[in-house]
């Protein structure tokens, strides 16, 4: 008789502690994953979860969770990059060291993630990489020119995974969230949030949950021939870009 049990597998999200990243871990532990959580504390991730250390703008630090979650996990198999920061400004006003902090975080951070464990995933021939980029990658967003450039620089990330090593069995995703209620949206004015429920279809914020639903089914089988695509989680509102 087959063994019809699906094998546990390796799963690293950076940024795991709260938010979007936290409800995808939640997702992959109720698959019975073996999953590793990031975060700067290394504290408070959700319930079996390894959770460790690691700021993704320094790649020592990241060598180390890696290695970690590598050794109690075996080779990464699934990467979600989901670690990320804003810093609103307009842009007359942003300075460079903001711009820089932005895109250093969002997207040099997303390549030093992914780079450490792209060598494990093609010596298997498997991979599964995801990242969280976002509605104002491609839509824009007034004040986030630092964000908003980082997170579309995502897309082109994904896309050149894509053509580098699709043959090799590794696919590489981006999905675009819209207004998701998590510490980064509750920081918002409560003028600019009414501004953008105003603007959105659905005419609702969305869960984390809506989010690690869909990062799920990119990294299950069923998504093996989806591959440098961006997919929308945000409820119409970028609908066209
Ligand atoms: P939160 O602010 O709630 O959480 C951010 C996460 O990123 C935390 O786990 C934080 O860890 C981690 N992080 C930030 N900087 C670093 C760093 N240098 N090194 C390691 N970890 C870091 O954000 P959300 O959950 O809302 O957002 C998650 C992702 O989704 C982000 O990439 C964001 O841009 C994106 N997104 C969010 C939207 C939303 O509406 N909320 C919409 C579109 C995209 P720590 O606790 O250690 O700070």
């Amino acid at each position: 008789m087959l063994d019809a049990t699906p094998q546990p597998r390796s799963v690293l999200i950076t940024g795991g502690n709260r938010g979007i990243g936290r409800a995808i871990a939640e997702e992959f532990v109720r698959s019975g994953d073996k999953v590793a959580i990031t975060s700067r504390s290394g504290e408070d991730g959700p319930e079996g979860t390894l959770v460790l250390a690691a700021d993704i703008t320094d790649g020592s630090t990241l060598d180390a969770a890696i290695k970690a979650a590598e050794e109690a996990h075996g080779p990464i198999e699934i990467l979600v990059a989901n670690a990320g920061i804003t810093d609103d400004q307009l842009l007359l006003r942003m300075s460079d060291e903001s711009f820089e902090s932005v895109v250093d975080t969002n997207l040099t951070g997303t390549f030093r993630t992914v780079k450490r464990v792209i060598k494990s995933m093609i010596r298997k021939k498997k991979g599964r990489i995801v990242l969280i980029s976002s509605v104002v990658g491609l839509y824009g967003s007034p004040g986030q020119v630092n964000y908003s450039a980082s997170k579309s620089g995502l897309i082109g990330m994904a896309r050149s995974i894509t053509r580098e090593l699709g043959s090799r069995g590794i696919t590489a995703n981006v999905v675009a969230p819209g207004y998701i209620a998590t510490d980064m949206t509750a920081a918002l004015p409560e003028e600019l949030q009414q501004k953008y429920l105003a603007a959105i279809p659905a005419a609702r914020f969305a869960d984390p949950g809506e989010v690690a639903r869909v990062v799920a089914f990119l990294a299950g089988d069923d998504a093996a021939y989806i591959s440098g695509a961006v997919i929308p989680v945000d409820g119409g509102l970028g609908m066209g870009h």
